[in-house]
C-alpha cells in the first residue's frame, strides 16, 4: 500500500481498496485526516517530548482532559500508555497497587474469559484465552484462572445464549471460591468480544451478574475496551450500554489514536488514585508516557469524533451495514452469523448453516476469503484462534466516518467475495 485517506488505502499500481476492517479494528477515524496531521505538526514544532517525571504537558492535559469528558462521571484519572497491551498491563498493576495498599496483599490472582485477547506483552497475555500463546509462553507468565466467554453463537449443542451466560456466571462464582476470595485480585473482560470471537456480545443480565459478583467478594472489575472504546459500538464506552456494569478500571487504545501515533490510557476513579496516591504512589512509569505529540493526536481525535457526530454515525451506519450483511446472510450458505453493534460486527463463516459445522480446518478458509476480497478491492480481516476451536469468521468494522453510498459499495463487494469463495 502506498497511501490511504479516509476508508481508502491506494496501493503503487493505483489500484484503490475499502478498509473494512479499520487495520485492526483501530483507525476509527479514518486515514489521513488532515485536523490530525496538523495537530500533530504544530505539537512538533512546539514540544515533542517532556519527560512526565518532570513536566506535564499542555497536550497531555488536554487529551486526558478531553477522555474525561468523553468516558462520563465515573472517571477522574487517566494514565497515559503507549499502547493497548500497555493499558491493560497498567490496569493490572494498579488494581495489585491499591489492593496492596488497602492492606489485601494476599489478592494476587487475574481471572479472565477463554477465548479472550488482551494483548502480547506477558502480563496482558497470561489474561488471553490463546492456546498457541499459552502453549509457547504460558509457563513464564503470570498465572490466571480462565472462565467461558459469554459467546452467542459458538455455545455448547442445545444451550441458548442466555443458558451460556448463566453458565459463565457460574462459573466466575465457583473460580473465585475455588482460588480463595481473599487471593482474588481482579476480572478483566472485554465487554463486547473483539479479535477472539467476533463482536459477540452478551445478554444484559450478563454485565450486572458480574458486577455483582465482583463486588460480593471485593474483586476489582476491569474492562479492556482497546478495540470496543472510542465509539466503535455506538456510543463512546461499550460498557455505556450497560449502566449496570459499573467496570473499577477500563483500558483504552485503538479508537482514542486511530492509529495516528502509539497512545493508550487506563481510566480510574477518584477513590482508587487517592487512596494510592496516599499511600505510597504507583510504582510505574515509562519513558513514553503522556508524549505530547501522542497526547496531541488524542486530543484532536477526540475533538473530530464529537464534532463530526461519529458515534451517532457508528450507530446509524451499523444498523445499514448490519440489514445488508443479514440479506447477504440469507443469500449465502457459508454465513452462519451476522452479530455486533454500531460498527463492530462480524460474519461467522460455516460449512453447514443448520449444524454450524466449521470449514475444513486443513484449509485456511477465512485468509482465503481474505485473498478474494482483496482482488475485489476490499481490505477484510479474516480471523481464526485458537486453532479453529471458536469458528472462523470475517470482523467487518470499517471507519466510523463511512457514509452510506461507501456502506452499500463494502457490502457490494463483499457479497461478490463470498460468491467466488463458495463457487
Ligand atoms: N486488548 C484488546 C481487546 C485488543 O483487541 C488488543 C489488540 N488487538 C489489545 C488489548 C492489545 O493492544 P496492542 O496491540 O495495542 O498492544
Amino acid at each position: 500500500m502506498e497511501r490511504a485517506e479516509g476508508i481508502y488505502y491506494w496501493s503503487q499500481d493505483g489500484r484503490r481498496y475499502i478498509d473494512a476492517a479499520s487495520g485492526p479494528v483501530a483507525v476509527n477515524l479514518g486515514h489521513g485526516n488532515p485536523a490530525i496531521l496538523k495537530a500533530i505538526e504544530e505539537q512538533a514544532r512546539k514540544v515533542s517530548f517532556a519527560f512526565p517525571l518532570s513536566f506535564r504537558s499542555e497536550a497531555g492535559i488536554a487529551f486526558s482532559d478531553a477522555l474525561l469528558a468523553a468516558a462520563g462521571p465515573r472517571f477522574q484519572h487517566v494514565f497515559v500508555t503507549s499502547g493497548g497491551s500497555e493499558a491493560v498491563e497498567t490496569c493490572m498493576k494498579f488494581a495489585r497497587t491499591y489492593a496492596v495498599r488497602k492492606g489485601e496483599s494476599a489478592r494476587r490472582f487475574f481471572v479472565s474469559h477463554d477465548p479472550s485477547y488482551h494483548g502480547a506483552t506477558l502480563g496482558a497475555m497470561s489474561l488471553t484465552g490463546d492456546c498457541a500463546m499459552q502453549e509457547l509462553f504460558g509457563a513464564i507468565a503470570p498465572p490466571a484462572m480462565k472462565v467461558p466467554a459469554p459467546l452467542s453463537y459458538r455455545i455448547p449443542e442445545g444451550q441458548t445464549a442466555e443458558d451460556h451466560a448463566r453458565h459463565s456466571l457460574e462459573r466466575l462464582r465457583a473460580s473465585i471460591e475455588e482460588l480463595g476470595p481473599e487471593n482474588v485480585l481482579a476480572f478483566v473482560m472485554e465487554p463486547i468480544s473483539g479479535l477472539s470471537s467476533g463482536a459477540s456480545a452478551a445478554p444484559d443480565f450478563y454485565y450486572k451478574g458480574v458486577r455483582e459478583i465482583c463486588s460480593a467478594y471485593g474483586v476489582i472489575l476491569i474492562y479492556d475496551e482497546v478495540l470496543t472504546g472510542a465509539g466503535r459500538t455506538g456510543a463512546f464506552l461499550a460498557s455505556h450500554h450497560w449502566p449496570q456494569s459499573k467496570p473499577d478500571l477500563i483500558a483504552l487504545s485503538k479508537g482514542i489514536s486511530s492509529g495516528y501515533l502509539p497512545l493508550g490510557a487506563m481510566l480510574a476513579p477518584a477513590e482508587m488514585v487517592d487512596l494510592v496516591a496516599r499511600s505510597g504512589g504507583f510504582p510505574h512509569a515509562q519513558t513514553y508516557t503522556n508524549t505530547p505529540l501522542a497526547c496531541a493526536a488524542g486530543a484532536a481525535i477526540l475533538r473530530a469524533i464529537e464534532e463530526e457526530g461519529l458515534i451517532a454515525n457508528a450507530e446509524t451506519m451499523g444498523d445499514l451495514l448490519r440489514r445488508r450483511l443479514l440479506e447477504i446472510a440469507r443469500n449465502s450458505p457459508i454465513i452462519g452469523d451476522v452479530r455486533g453493534r454500531g460498527l463492530l460486527l462480524a460474519i461467522e463463516i460455516v460449512a453447514d448453516k443448520r449444524t454450524k459445522r466449521m470449514l475444513p480446518l486443513n484449509v485456511n478458509s477465512p485468509a482465503r476469503i481474505g485473498q478474494i476480497a482483496m482482488e475485489q478491492g476490499l481490505v477484510l480481516y479474516p480471523r481464526r484462534t485458537n486453532g479453529g476451536k471458536f469458528g472462523d469468521w470475517l470482523m467487518i468494522t470499517p471507519p466510523l466516518i463511512i457514509h452510506a453510498s461507501q456502506v452499500l459499495d463494502l457490502a457490494e463487494r463483499l457479497e461478490r467475495t463470498l460468491n467466488l469463495y463458495s463457487d
